[in-house]
Parts: structure tokens; sequence; C-alpha cells
């Protein structure tokens, strides 16, 4: 099957990023989102993304001009019937991607593939309550999608081989380097990067060292592009917590538990950059 039209249910950080990717490629991308509000945050997202693109000399009037034209946005997931292939990047949370599953389940077209972009849920969990399970998948993007050029494939123990070759195609379309991981906790990067990253927090906790030399640490040490607190407050501390709460009920593993410090940032509504304050502030930042 060749994919011409896509989806994205939730147009977040991710989402946003991941429609802008489709329709540069020349896909035609159908972006859904729960409330107008959102819906209409996120089409702002991917507008000024790019016309980034267009002030930066990286696209051309009329390339952003056809980019725009093939992105289309609607509250209604019924708008969705004609894709050939849906990402989810909705909240990380199982119950609501096991409702929306079911939900595009019955307005697909059954050869339809359902991706979804989860970091840390069980990916055959939300593939079971559809009537096919073999067409569901994991394609886990990076932040930001448009630039980052990897994409995670995650196939559960019911994709078919055809799945994941369609869904292969489709990355290396997107101009993505595709790895291909299995359905457990953290695929790949996630299962390396989380003990790092809680590591970091917890050596930051303890009154070590400072935040900014344990980033000027593995930035200049290492040559990583920003230091590990600063990633934690570009992927949004709520999304890590979620992420290291799924892995430590995954492994049992110590290494995979959010230390105290995430917990109580998140409770406080300290999110990183996208609430503009997170081990950083970000005065008048804005998300995306
Ligand atoms: P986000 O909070 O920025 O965006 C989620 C969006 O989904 C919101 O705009 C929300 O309104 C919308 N939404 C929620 N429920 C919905 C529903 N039922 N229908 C339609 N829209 C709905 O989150 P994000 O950071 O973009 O993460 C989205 C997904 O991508 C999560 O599964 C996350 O684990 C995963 N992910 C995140 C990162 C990251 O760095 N932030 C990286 C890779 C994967």
């Amino acid at each position: 099957m060749e994919i011409k039209t896509v989806g994205v249910v939730g147009a977040g950080l991710m989402g946003s990023g991941i429609a802008e990717v489709c329709a540069r490629s020349g896909l035609r991308t159908r972006v859904a989102e729960a409330g107008e509000e959102a819906l209409a945050a996120g089409r702002r997202r991917v507008e000024r993304s790019i016309e980034r693109g267009r002030q930066g000399g990286k696209l051309s009037d009329s390339d952003a001009e056809e980019i725009t034209g093939r992105l289309s946005f609607s509250t209604d997931l019924a708008e969705m019937s004609d894709c050939d292939l849906v990402v989810e990047a909705i909240v990380e949370r199982l119950a609501d991607k096991v409702e929306l599953f079911g939900t595009l389940d019955g307005i697909l077209h059954e050869d339809a593939i359902l991706a979804s972009n989860t970091s840390s849920l069980p990916i055959i969990e939300i593939a079971r309550v559809t009537k096919r399970p073999d067409r569901v998948i994991g394609t886990h993007f990076f932040n930001p999608a448009p630039v980052m050029r990897l994409l995670e494939v995650v196939r559960t123990i019911a994709t078919s081989d055809r799945t994941l070759e369609e869904t292969r195609a489709l990355g290396e379309r997107l101009g993505k380097r595709v790895i291909v991981a299995q359905d457990r906790g953290g695929f790949i990067v996630n299962l390396l990067l989380i003990p790092f990253l809680n590591s970091a927090v917890r050596l930051f906790e303890s009154g070590f060292a400072t935040k900014e030399d344990i980033d000027e640490g593995m930035k200049l040490g290492c040559g990583h592009p920003m230091g590990p607190l600063q990633l934690l407050d570009y992927i949004g501390l709520d999304t890590a917590l979620f992420v290291c709460d799924a892995l430590y009920e995954e492994y049992a593993v110590r290494d995979y538990a959010a230390p105290p410090l995430l917990k109580r940032m998140v409770a406080a509504g300290y999110l990183g950059r996208k609430s503009g304050r997170g081990f950083y502030e970000y005065e008048g930042a804005q998300r995306g």
C-alpha cells in the first residue's frame, strides 16, 4: 500500500512537528485535536514553524504555500476516514490512547495503519482494542520532529512484516533514519537515556554540583548538544515523569525510578520550557 494521506491526532509539541514533517514530504496531512482552542494552538505552531523555514530561506514562498495547502485541521476524527496511516501524539496515558484507537479503528479503512508516538506505553495494549492488531505499530519521533533525524519504529508481537516495511518506507520518505525496536518499555533510546537523566537530577538534588556545572560537564566533556537538565526542560518534566514511571513499572529497576525532585517539580507545575520554568527559567517562553 502506498501511503498518500496521513492523519495526526494531537497537535501538541510532537504532533505539530510530525504533521509538518509529513506535509513537507508531500503527503496530504489531516490534523485532529480534542478541542477548538488546542487545535488553533497546534495550527499556529505548525504555521509559525513553516514561516520560520520561509524566512530563514529553507523554504521558498511556493514551497511554504504548498506545504500549508496539504494540511487540514479539524476537531472531528471522522475527517480522518481517508487516511492510510494515522499517528497519535496525544497525552501519554494508556486509557486515553486505548479509547482513541478504538474510535479510529471504526473510522479508518480496514487496511489503514494505526501508529502511536508513545514514549513508554506497551503498544500491544493499545493494539488489542482494535480489529487490526497486525496493522498497529509504534512510530517514536524525537523532539523537534522536523529537525531530529531519528525514527524508532516499534513492532509488537502482533505487528505484521508488511506493516513494519510500509512504516519503515514512510519513515524513509520523511527523511528519517529508521531504527527498529521491540515493544518493551523505553525501546532503544529511552532505555539508555532515562537512567542518565535521572542520575543528573539525583546529582543536582544531592547538592553535589550546580545545574550549570552538570550541564556544561556533559556538553563540553562529552560533546552532548545540551546538558541533561536542559534536555529534561526541553522534553517536558511531566512527560519525563510518565516515562520514568512506566519504565519502573516495566522493569522494577531503581535506575528508572523518578527522583523525588522531579516528582515535586511536576507537582509544582514546573514542567520545563513549555510552562516557562523547569530547572531553568524561560522568560516569556512560548511552547514550540
Ligand atoms: P503535548 O501535551 O504537547 O500534546 C498532546 C496534545 O494532545 C495536546 O495538544 C492535547 O490537547 C491533545 N490531546 C489530548 N487528548 C486528545 C484526544 N483524545 N484527541 C485529540 N487530541 C488530544 O504532548 P507531547 O509532548 O506532544 O507528547 C505527545 C506524545 O508523544 C506522548 O505520547 C509522548 O509520550 C510522546 N513523545 C513525546 C516526546 C517529547 O519530547 N515531548 C518525544 C517523543 C514522544
